[in-house]
């Protein structure tokens, strides 16, 4: 369903794309420098998720921003408390005097809790906020096949982390003497919507529902996971560990090694051993430590992930 790649070299700040199968839009979490991100994938996308706004984070925005102007089409873009005015600044430090009304819409979520979410509109050649309002969901996106979800993890800043949940797919294996009709459908509603006694008529013949739930399974969705910065605390832990249990892929920071632990704390990061540790308690399937100092050689960064990998198989 969801196909992930790390847009972002070792060397440059983190960027990461997330395609999703029969879709025709992508996805992207934060927009560090990434040369590997191609005009045609930035005009691809749908929705931007950003943690956060430290500098290594939203510093190919305005990229981004050049290649999207023109889609003609509306695009989100979700971020923590302060975002709007982020990118309306960011935007409005440009001169638009020929720009088509019409080129780009930006829809800008910000998270203020886990309830409270205020979205405002920006639309050239103005760039006011407009249609702002709070919504009342507990995803901050969601399309047909998938939703968003998040959580706001403390980085001496709200950092925000991002799971991308596919729906649950009802399936039908047809048994015996059992043809496909339009009734696989009712049967299938049925049972998503938990209604036990429906009549289904299997071409020509009446059964109850609930007769036919035998055919029945449910493919479970997939589940991608980002979780940046943020400190390697109790309180982010917990968050984590309830909002990414039994996930199939996560991308983790891993900012330090356990060696400079210390730096970690004074800046409200994660380290080596402390993300791995808590993604093999987070009980994740597949999990993978992403953005790193950037003092770090290539050979420091072999080591740290070294570090991860023992903390999370051990
Ligand atoms: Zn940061
Ligand atoms: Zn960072």
């Amino acid at each position: 369903m969801f196909k992930v790649e790390v847009k972002s070299q070792q060397d440059e700040d983190i960027s990461i794309l997330i395609k999703v199968d029969n879709h025709s839009f992508n996805y992207l979490c934060d927009c560090g420098e990434a040369k590997n991100l191609s005009v045609k994938e930035c005009q691809n996308i749908n929705a931007i998720f950003i943690s956060h706004t430290h500098i290594d984070h939203f510093v190919n925005f305005d990229t981004i921003l050049r290649h999207q102007i023109g889609v003609g089409r509306k695009i989100v873009i979700c971020g923590p408390r302060g975002i709007i005015n982020q990118v309306q600044n960011r935007i409005k430090s440009y001169c638009w005097n020929l720009i088509e009304k019409d080129a780009i819409t930006y829809e800008i979520r910000e998270i203020h809790s886990t309830n409270k979410i205020v979205s405002a509109t920006l639309k050239p050649p103005l760039w006011e906020q407009e249609e702002v309002k709070e919504i009342d969901t507990n995803h901050i996106f969601e399309e047909k096949d998938f939703n968003v979800k998040f959580e706001i993890l403390n980085h001496k800043t709200d950092s925000i982390c991002y799971l991308f949940e596919e729906k649950d797919k009802t399936k039908i294996k047809l048994k015996d003497d059992f043809k496909a009709g339009k009734w696989v459908k009712e049967l299938k509603d049925a049972f998503d919507n938990g209604k036990d006694n429906l009549s289904i008529n299997v071409n020509g013949q009446v059964y109850l529902s609930k007769d036919l739930f035998d055919m029945i399974s449910v493919q479970k969705g997939q589940k991608v996971g980002v979780i940046m910065d943020h400190n390697a605390d109790f309180d982010n832990h917990k968050k984590i560990k309830t909002l990414f249990s039994e996930c199939d892929l996560a991308y983790i920071e891993a900012f330090y090694k356990d060696e400079d632990m210390e730096f970690a704390q004074k800046n409200y990061h994660s380290y080596a051993s402390a993300s791995g540790k808590l993604m093999k308690e987070t009980k994740v399937k597949k999990a993978i430590p992403v953005h790193f100092s950037r003092k770090y050689s290539a050979d420091d960064i072999l080591e740290l992930i070294t570090q991860f990998e023992k903390a999370y198989e051990k």
